[in-house]
C-alpha cells in the first residue's frame, strides 16, 4: 500500500478512508501532478477472444508522486472526481491517448485506444466538440477512440449526459458500458442507449473458472447482450482456462492478466509484436 498512514490524532471524518489533511495534500499534489508530468498513460491490451488477434487497448492512468512513487487510480480517482480535477485529468489522458494513437499510426499500427469518461465528464456540454478537435489535431478519425463509461456515471445527471452521449454517438465514436454487473440499471435502460459495447466487470470473470454462479451470470450476461446487438468484453482474464471458457460462450473481446497487463505505451508495442495468441 503507497496509500499514506493515518495520523492517528486528527479524526474530521471517520467516513472517509483517509482522514481529510490527507485528502487536502493529495488533492493540491494532483493538480501540480498534471504541470509537472508526473502522470502515465498505461495501455492495457484487449483481443479478440476466439482468434486471440491484438484488438487494441485501453487507456490507464498512473500517477508517479515524486515521494510516495506509483498511486493507482482507485486512490485518486475518487477525489478527482469530488473536487473536479477529474476534468484536468480527462483531457490529459485524451490528449496522451490521441498521442499515442497517431504514433501507432505512424508504426502502420491500426489499433483503437479506450479511454475511461467520469460523472462530471458525461455533464460537460464541450466534451464531445473538445473530443472531435484532439482527433482532428492528430489525423486520427473517430473509429480509432472508444469511450468507457458506467452506469453510475450515467445516473448523476441522467438527462445531461443522455444528451453528451447521444451527442459522442452522433460523431462515430464507440461507447462502451464499463464494469457492467455491478451497478443497479438495468440492460433495459442502457438498451435506448446508443452503446455498442458491454464490459463485464472483473468480479464476475476472475473466477469463472471455479465458480458456476460466476460462470452462469457471464452467459446469461453475454446471451442477452448479443440479442440486443452489443459487443461483449470480457475484462479480469486471469488465466487460459478463462480465456476459452469465454470463447465457447461466444464472448467477443477480452482483457485481463493472463493476455496483458497495464504497461507503458513502448511495451505495449513490444507486446503488439510479440502476442500471437
Ligand atoms: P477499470 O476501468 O475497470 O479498469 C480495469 C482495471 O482492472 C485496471 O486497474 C486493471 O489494471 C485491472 N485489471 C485488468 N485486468 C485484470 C485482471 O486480470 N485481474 C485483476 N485483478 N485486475 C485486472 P487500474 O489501472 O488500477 O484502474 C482502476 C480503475 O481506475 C479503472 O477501472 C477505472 O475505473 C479508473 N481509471 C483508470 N484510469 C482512468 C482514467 O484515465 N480516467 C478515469 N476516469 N478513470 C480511470
Ligand atoms: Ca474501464
Ligand atoms: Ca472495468
Ligand atoms: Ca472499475
Amino acid at each position: 500500500e503507497s496509500r499514506l498512514k493515518k495520523t492517528p490524532w486528527i479524526v474530521y471524518n471517520t467516513s472517509l478512508e483517509i482522514d481529510q489533511s490527507e485528502t487536502l495534500t493529495l488533492i493540491s499534489d494532483l493538480k501540480e501532478a498534471i504541470q509537472q508530468n508526473q502522470l502515465l498513460l498505461y495501455i492495457q491490451p484487449k483481443v479478440d477472444v476466439s482468434t486471440r488477434r491484438a484488438l487494441g487497448g485501453e487507456a490507464l492512468i498512473r500517477w508517479v508522486h515524486p515521494q510516495k512513487g506509483m498511486i493507482f487510480p482507485d486512490q485518486f480517482i475518487p477525489f478527482a472526481e469530488q473536487t473536479g480535477i477529474i476534468s484536468d485529468l480527462t483531457q490529459w489522458m485524451l490528449r496522451r491517448a490521441c498521442e499515442a494513437l497517431a504514433d501507432f499510426k505512424k508504426q502502420g499500427l491500426h489499433i483503437s485506444l479506450a479511454v475511461n469518461l467520469s460523472t462530471r465528464d458525461l455533464n460537460n456540454m464541450e466534451l464531445p466538440q473538445q473530443i472531435a478537435d484532439l482527433l482532428a489535431a492528430h489525423g486520427l478519425t473517430t473509429k480509432s477512440l472508444k469511450l468507457e463509461i458506467t452506469e453510475g456515471s450515467l445516473m448523476q445527471d441522467p438527462e445531461r449526459a443522455e444528451i453528451v452521449v447521444r451527442k459522442l454517438a452522433a460523431m462515430g465514436l464507440h461507447l462502451a458500458i464499463d464494469d457492467f454487473g455491478t451497478g443497479y440499471s438495468s440492460l433495459a435502460y442502457l438498451r435506448q442507449l446508443p452503446v455498442q459495447e458491454l464490459k463485464i466487470d472483473r468480479s464476475f470473470v476472475m473466477f469463472m473458472d471455479k465458480n458456476a454462479g460466476d460462470a452462469s451470470i457471464v452467459k446469461s450476461t453475454i446471451d442477452l447482450a448479443h440479442n440486443l446487438g452489443l459487443i461483449v468484453v470480457a475484462e479480469g482474464i486471469e488465466n487460459e482456462l478463462v480465456l476459452n471458457q469465454l470463447a465457447k460462450l461466444g464472448c467477443n473481446e477480452g482483457q485481463g492478466y493472463f493476455i496483458g497487463k497495464p504497461m507503458p505505451e513502448k511495451d505495449f508495442s513490444i507486446w503488439l509484436e510479440r502476442w500471437q495468441g
